[in-house]
């Protein structure tokens, strides 16, 4: 397979990439978790492991990843999980929902950009097509741990 370049990105938003990659937070399993999700871009060979546990409340408790990728897919990882903890399922969702709104569409509205937050720094790599789906890739693994049966007995 070609190796395919790093975009080169807007250079403030290129450092907190960086650090994300260097030092990913949230970089771990969670033997309790309710939720799992196993995410895999074979276009890039970015492949995680995504840990939730939600509480009784239908909060995020806990939030870990585990696995390996590019600098993108692993910052998306790393500042999706500081963003995600403590809120409800259903935030999570409309948070999902607007990031993925952000990454696939063209013309999005303010108020999408709004909730997308700090996870704006991610509309650069729109120009790299290819590297989309790094970016997406734990979206899609939490779209799918969210879908997956709470498992513990509350
Ligand atoms: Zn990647």
């Amino acid at each position: 397979m070609m190796p395919v370049p790093e975009p080169r990105l807007e250079h403030l938003y290129q450092e907190v990439i960086l650090d994300h990659n260097k030092s990913p937070r949230n970089f771990k399993e969670i033997p309790d978790a309710t939720q799992y999700s196993h995410g895999v871009n074979p276009l890039c060979g970015d492949d995680y492991h995504l840990y939730l546990k939600i509480d009784g409340e239908g909060k995020v408790q806990d939030v870990g990843f585990k696995g390996s990728g590019c600098a993108i897919s692993k910052a998306s990882a790393s500042i999706m999980t500081t963003l995600i903890r403590g809120k409800s399922v259903q935030q999570v969702e409309e948070f999902k929902e607007s990031f993925l709104e952000l990454m696939t569409q063209e013309n999005v509205p303010e108020a999408v950009k709004f909730q997308v937050g700090r996870m704006m720094i991610f509309e650069g790599v729109k120009e790299f097509p290819v590297r989309v789906k790094c970016a997406t890739l734990i979206w899609h693994a939490l779209a799918d741990a969210l879908k997956d049966s709470y498992k513990s007995s509350f």
